[in-house]
């Protein structure tokens, strides 16, 4: 792989990183650069991909701007971290949907919702969009269940292929080798308590009031596409075990798993939008906002649309709110390997990665006490 530009400046940096170590306890990046004497353009991309941008360690830095090493470790992270997404992509034809993302998701969520108004329309007539549906399958006199199926199955699909075969090029690049339940249960544990995004204790942000905002807003985030994600299979298994159909009462398991879902990932991204843009622009790739402002949008999209048809399902506004919901969730899993998702499984291969290490460090230094004692 050849070295990008700022593939080369995270190396200056991070090599005054390694002879300094004042910021070895903030986080895994630190004793992580520690073990990597040869930084390569994959362990690069590892330890970028590794930091969760809580910038602590830039208000603690003594070289960082104005003194003239000018090291500023999270910016130079996030732009490799955003280069490292396209980078990966699979296929690689399409590694070009990460330039002017922001624009992609917009012309996706149109499209999708244009085409499924289209459709509608097309299978029925123009007066189904504008008319009442209430009881089991309402939803479905607008849109057969089977070709809701089939369109969301073979979308689906197609993403986890992609981001499948885009995390083995990611750790592949980054050093390979085999990994135990223990790393992966480790790698786990660190991405969903956000172990990282803490400041090493002190809290993520600004300088002045660094607090733990950015992670609530982040498990927010995640637990509510979790929930909402809970709350589709539950649907598929009810109608298909079940034969019971959508929509369903306002009781039933799958509209409050949706409910709490949709008002988590109304929060989370809402939060993490603000904290955007309040945060210190010199800590973060400007080239990178288009993409994160595109999927924070398509998340407030995709919770703010199923919210919305659950209130006004009974009406006649059902039709339409159905079209927009669908659009903006199929645009959704069409981007989720060309967008700010990936970087969520990048991130996981690098924790992963990273418990690795520390169990080889501990086998290693057993070994040579051992070797020691004998
Ligand atoms: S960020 Fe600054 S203070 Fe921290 S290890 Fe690097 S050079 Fe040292
Ligand atoms: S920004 Fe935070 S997570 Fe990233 S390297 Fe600095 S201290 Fe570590």
């Amino acid at each position: 792989m050849r070295a990008t530009p700022a593939h080369t400046e995270a190396t200056r940096q991070l090599t005054i990183c390694n002879a300094c170590r004042y910021c070895e306890g903030l986080c895994a990046v630190f004793p992580a650069v520690a073990q990597h004497r040869v930084l390569t353009p994959g362990s690069l991309d590892y330890l970028a991909n590794l930091c969760h941008s809580c910038s602590a360690c830039y208000y603690a830095c003594q070289y960082a701007p104005p003194h003239p090493f000018a090291v500023n470790v999270p910016q130079v992270l996030a732009e490799l971290r955003s280069e490292s997404c396209a980078r990966y992509a699979w296929p690689r034809s399409l590694a070009a949907c990460f330039h002017r993302n922001g624009l992609l998701v917009a012309l996706a969520v149109a499209a999708a919702v244009g085409c499924f108004l289209a459709g509608f329309v097309a299978i029925h007539d123009r007066a189904i969009l504008f008319a009442a549906h209430t009881g089991p399958g309402a939803f479905y006199r607008l849109l057969p269940h089977s070709a809701m199926v089939a369109l969301f199955g073979s979308v689906f699909a197609f993403a986890a292929l992609a981001m499948a075969l885009s995390v083995r090029a990611f750790w592949h690049a980054t050093g390979g080798g085999a990994v135990t339940a223990a790393d992966l249960l480790a790698g786990g544990a660190a991405a969903v308590t956000l172990k990282y995004l803490d400041g090493g204790g002190g809290g993520c942000g600004t300088e002045e009031r660094p607090s733990d905002r950015r992670r609530l807003y982040h498990h927010s985030t995640f637990f509510g596409f979790l929930l909402c994600f809970a709350s589709t299979s539950l649907a598929a298994i009810l109608h298909n075990g079940l034969g019971w159909q959508a929509p369903y009462a306002w009781y039933n398991p799958v509209v409050l798993l949706g409910v709490l879902g949709g008002l988590g990932l109304l929060l989370g991204p809402a939060g993490l939008l603000h904290a955007k843009k309040t945060r210190d622009p010199r800590l973060s790739d400007s080239r990178a906002r288009g993409m994160e402002v595109g999927f924070l949008v398509i998340l407030l999209l995709t919770s703010g649309s199923g919210l919305l048809l659950l209130l006004l399902r009974t009406t006649p506004a059902m039709g339409i709110l159905l079209a927009l919901h669908l659009g903006v969730v199929f645009a959704l899993f069409l981007l989720f390997p060309y967008g700010k998702f990936v970087h969520g499984l990048y991130r996981y291969a690098a924790l992963v990665r990273s418990a690795r290490e520390a169990r080889l460090r501990t086998q290693g230094s057993e070994h040579s006490n051992g070797q020691q004692q004998v």
